[in-house]
């Protein structure tokens, strides 16, 4: 059979072959070249020149593939049938317009050259191309030998079949690969790496892709580089440039490769972690921002004060020559306006006063909210203390010019406490501290100012912090105890008031500290106010009291007080549990509601607004009877004092004191009021018989001062109601006596 086969232009030319053996021989070469392990192919050029023409070489682009066998698709890394009709210059690498097309096609003779192939992944393979023209003159063969030694061939065949997998692997992965030549040129790229920069894998392969790293990570980048091309894995994270401008975060990672294809390289991930870190990043700043206001917050506001604290010096503000000041302002009656205008508007009044306070310091300056209406501002370069006194002026100015908030504008103050740094301060709190002691300063000077924290502040700071120890102390050993000042029905109290009925008694706390001698009441209640100490005080008191009136009733019959009147502390009537508090005493003692009233303020209703009212109203629904005190010295608006559940109204003593000063125009108001609405007038603080006439004679119908009796003991009073003693009161102490108590 094989002395048959001879070469099938013999066949043609000697025309000794039958067709059944044209046929024969042309299927046993299309066998042998299918399976031939050289890649091979056919192609033609339609527009060729026929034979019998001038030998020329044939231009290759207008080659395409008629035919092309098994190990020409594995070479080329193409579908079955899919070289079939292509250019061949697709199938090269691309071909510089310097670069001398490869003389191959040629009519009537082989022609060779050494030219690299383009697989479909992207991969060069350097290959020796030879033609083999047919007699048709339009066809040529062309076989494609991989160059290198059989055993590189091999290599370079595992190699392929291994990217090929590799290839087939990460091509649908999610994670961003690409494979890059040690030149930095993509050899490979995946789907996912082409949507993470929004091109196209066509645009993207045999590109620089260091082009899309942003300008300032591309020092990273090439260390990375350096790293994988020295053998070592790296990775780091980087901006990328997509192409329509945006940046993506990634996770780049870079692992060394060496392949026969394209020589050393690596193959890297890129990790695409914007929205995670635009998230963490959203956390990191909400963790160290208002949310209102969006101004650092106390953490932040702490860093920035320990990093101005703690200079290299490594010692406090001044070793460091620093000159840090803290400015702490806290609203005038804020609350005020959040009760009265609506939270909604108290919120939009608080950043109001932060854009304020931004516009008004200088660059590098950190205004911060404290916490409700609270703000700290830290300037650094104030070189003495009248300049940051200065400084909190300023900033008090501006706020004092006011906001508008839907067309009303509010009136802003507040009070403002500074604190120079100086080697006193090793810690933010350190500063802080004595910025709180000069606010409060400010607070009690009247608000609306300035104040600085002095000496005079920090010691009378450290004697309340002392006072409060005593205080807890004293609560806790029993030594707090209550005196009753009687409340008199006015027409009685002429006639000789110990023998008369007794409508009532104000129960008033007293704390005779073994050093101190008799503490201030208005003190005490306020340092218990400060410091948690008031619930305690004032549940001591409302017991006291109602046991008392009970004991009073057994000793004294007829002539017992009705009713014990308790003072109520303003934190006392924000507290949720006031109203159960009271119900429990009352269970507990035995006493009948209708013979308590507790005595609130103004201020303290305006505080807590709503809430407030609400728990006097559930109050007198148990029973309980109410009066506002100190009526006139507080802001309450009339309208709702209407809709407040009192019995009566106490004229606060500064307006019976006008009274003998010739202004009866305010008690005479106040009285009037009081009996419109209903509701019981009492006079406090009568000193004269000149008041009491007064008074009588403008409708007050209950009174209590010093013309009548002072506070006594439980006890005393049993003797001064039986007439075996004076009232402490009597005979009248002149309006301008001494406080009946030492250190007032
Ligand atoms: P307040 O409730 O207005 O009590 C009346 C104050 O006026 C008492 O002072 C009383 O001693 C004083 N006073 C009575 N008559 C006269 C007078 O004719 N002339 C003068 N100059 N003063 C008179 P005190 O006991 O010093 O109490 C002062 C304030 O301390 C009270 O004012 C009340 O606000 C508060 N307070 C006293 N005890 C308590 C208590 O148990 N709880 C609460 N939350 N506050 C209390
Ligand atoms: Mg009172
Ligand atoms: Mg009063």
């Amino acid at each position: 059979m094989s002395a048959e086969v001879v070469p099938l232009s013999l066949v043609a030319t000697a025309g000794r072959a039958t067709p059944a053996q044209e046929r024969l021989v042309m299927r046993t070469l299309l066998d042998a070249g299918l399976a031939a392990s050289d890649p091979l192919l056919v192609v033609e050029v339609p527009s060729a020149p026929r034979r019998g023409r001038r030998a020329s070489a044939v231009p290759l682009e207008q080659a395409r593939v008629l035919w092309a066998n098994r190990s020409c698709h594995d070479l080329l890394r193409a579908g079955a049938g899919e070289l079939v009709g292509r250019p061949v210059v697709r199938l090269l690498a691309p071909l510089g317009p310097d670069q001398l097309q490869p003389q191959v096609l040629r009519r009537g003779r082989p022609g060779r050259s050494h030219v690299e192939v383009l697989t479909a992944d992207g991969t060069l393979v350097p290959v020796l191309m030879q033609a083999l023209p047919a007699s048709t003159g339009r066809t040529w063969a062309l076989s494609l030998a991989p160059v290198g030694t059989p055993a590189e061939r091999a290599a370079q065949q595992r190699a392929g079949a291994q990217e090929r997998r590799f290839a087939a692997l990460v091509e649908h992965s999610p994670v961003p690969t690409i494979i890059s030549e040690a030149g930095l040129r993509l050899a490979h790229v995946n789907d996912a790496f082409c949507d993470l920069l929004g091109e196209a894998q066509s645009d993207l392969l045999g590109t620089a892709w260091v082009d899309r790293v942003a300008d300032d990570d591309l020092p990273a980048v090439l260390e990375c580089v350096e790293r994988a091309l020295g053998g070592a894995p790296s990775a780091g994270e980087v901006r990328l440039r997509r192409s329509d401008g945006q940046q993506r975060w990634v996770h780049l990672r870079l692992s060394p490769t060496a392949s026969p294809g394209h020589g050393a390289g690596f193959v890297g991930t890129a990790e695409d972690f914007t929205d995670r870190r635009a998230f963490e990043e959203r956390l990191a700043h909400q963790a160290r921002h208002d949310a209102l206001t969006g101004l650092p917050n106390r953490t932040a506001l702490v860093e920035a004060m320990t990093a101005r604290l703690a200079p290299a010096a490594g010692g406090s503000a001044a070793a460091a020559g620093s000159s840090m000041t803290c400015v702490f302002l806290d609203l005038d009656n804020f609350k005020v306006i959040n009760d009265s205008l609506g939270h909604d508007a108290g919120d939009r009044l608080l950043v109001a006063v932060a854009e304020r306070l931004r516009s008004v310091v200088r660059a590098g300056d950190v205004v911060s909210r404290w916490g409700g209406d609270e703000f700290v501002v830290v300037c650094d370069g104030v070189p003495d203390e009248p300049t940051a006194l200065a400084v909190g002026e300023q900033l008090l100015d501006r706020l004092r010019e006011g906001v508008e908030l839907d067309g009303v504008r509010l009136d802003v103050a507040a009070s403002v406490g500074v604190t120079r740094a100086t080697d006193r301060h090793r810690t933010p709190d350190d500063v802080l501290a004595d910025c709180d002691i000069a606010m409060y300063r400010a607070k009690r000077a009247g608000r609306d100012r300035v104040a600085l924290c002095d000496e005079a502040a920090r010691t009378h700071a450290h004697e309340r912090l002392v006072l409060t120890l005593e205080l807890r102390e004293a609560l806790a050993a029993g030594h707090l105890t209550v005196e009753y000042q009687p409340v008199l029905d006015v027409a009685d109290a002429a006639d000789g008031p110990e023998r008369c009925a007794l409508p009532a008694v104000e129960a008033l706390v007293r704390w005779r500290h073994p050093q101190r001698g008799l503490v201030p009441p208005d003190l005490l209640v306020e340092t218990a106010e400060a410091n948690g100490l008031i619930d305690a005080v004032g549940l001591f008191v409302l017991r006291e009291a109602c046991g008392q009136a009970l004991r009073w009733d057994a000793e004294l019959g007829d002539l017992a007080p009705r009713a014990v009147n308790v003072n109520l502390s303003a934190i006392q009537l924000c507290s949720p549990h006031l109203v159960d508090d009271v119900a429990a005493v009352l269970a507990q003692t035995g006493l009948p509601p209708e013979r308590l009233c507790l005595e609130v303020t103004e201020t303290a209703l305006m505080q807590d607004g709503d809430a407030a009212s609400a728990r006097l109203l559930r109050l007198r629904a148990m029973g309980v009877r109410i009066a506002l005190d100190d009526f006139g010295t507080g802001y309450s608006s009339l309208a709702r004092l209407r809709t407040l559940p009192l019995d009566s109204l106490k004229v606060d003593r500064s307006f019976v004191l006008e009274l003998s000063q010739g202004h009866p125009q305010v008690a005479s108001a106040v009285i009037g009021l009081a009996r419109s609405l209903g509701l019981v007038a009492v006079a406090e603080g009568v000193e004269s018989s000149e008041q009491a006439a007064a008074l009588r004679a403008l409708g007050a119908q209950q009174v209590q001062g010093w013309l009548y009796a002072r506070a006594m003991a439980a006890q005393e009073l049993v003797a001064w109601r039986r007439g075996e003693q004076h009232p402490p009161g009597q005979p009248p102490q002149p309006p301008q006596a001494p406080e009946e108590h030492a250190g007032s």
